[in-house]
């Protein structure tokens, strides 16, 4: 089994040269206040309001200490913008107060800012740390799941289960790239088996009688 998830990563690695996280950032904090900002929205609005967002709050202070109505009509158009504006400035108060206003680059301590869940953190430390975490959003867990490579639907237990088909150094691909896959090719209605660089390892595709 190992040997077949190495095979998966190859192939979908070589099919998506340009795989990348399509939000736009320059530091840890930009990432993760756009992340939480992503939350049922789609990058592409996320960077529309990023682009202003991240030239008017230039640090976690800024960010903490705007008054939240203002707040919330800056980032108004990502929807969810009240519990949205909550988590970043819950989450930059907390940057500022115990970690002189910058992100840390610990997986642990990262779930222990308000707003940020695990997915949020590994998306940091993968993205913007370059440390070995994956990510389980919407798209890794269905083609995790589509893939065989894992039989649950708890976030927590697939990323254990990806973590034991993979060495360290493959974690922070692995979302990476099975992100971009989900997005754009093993779509949640209709995937497109037909432009799929893997069907002849996917159990999905075998059991559908293709
Ligand atoms: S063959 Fe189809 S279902 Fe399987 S991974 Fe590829 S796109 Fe997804």
């Amino acid at each position: 089994m190992p040997e077949t998830a190495a095979l998966i990563l190859d192939r979908l690695e070589a099919a998506y040269p340009d795989a990348r996280v399509e939000l736009d950032y320059t530091t840890p904090l930009e990432l993760l206040v756009a992340t939480i900002l992503s939350a049922q929205c789609t990058d592409k609005r996320v960077n529309a309001v990023t682009h202003t967002l991240f030239r008017d709050y230039p640090d976690a202070r800024s960010f903490a200490e705007e008054d939240p109505e203002i707040f919330q009509e800056a980032i108004r158009s990502t929807g969810f913008f009240r519990q949205k504006t909550k988590s970043v400035q819950a989450c930059c108060a907390r940057l500022v107060e115990e970690h002189g206003g910058e992100v840390p680059a610990d997986l642990d301590l990262l779930t222990t800012l308000p707003g940020v869940g695990r997915k949020t953190a590994s998306v940091v430390m993968a993205v913007a740390f370059g440390q070995p975490a994956i990510a389980v959003d919407t798209h890794c867990r269905r083609v995790s799941q589509r893939l065989g490579l894992t039989f649950s639907k708890n976030p927590d237990i697939i990323e254990r289960d990806l973590a034991a088909l993979y060495p360290e150094e493959r974690w922070s691909t692995i979302s990476r790239i099975f992100i971009w896959h989900g997005r754009y090719t093993c779509k949640s209605r209709r995937p497109l088996c037909e432009k799929c660089a893997v069907p002849d390892l996917c159990p999905f595709y075998q059991d559908s009688g293709a």
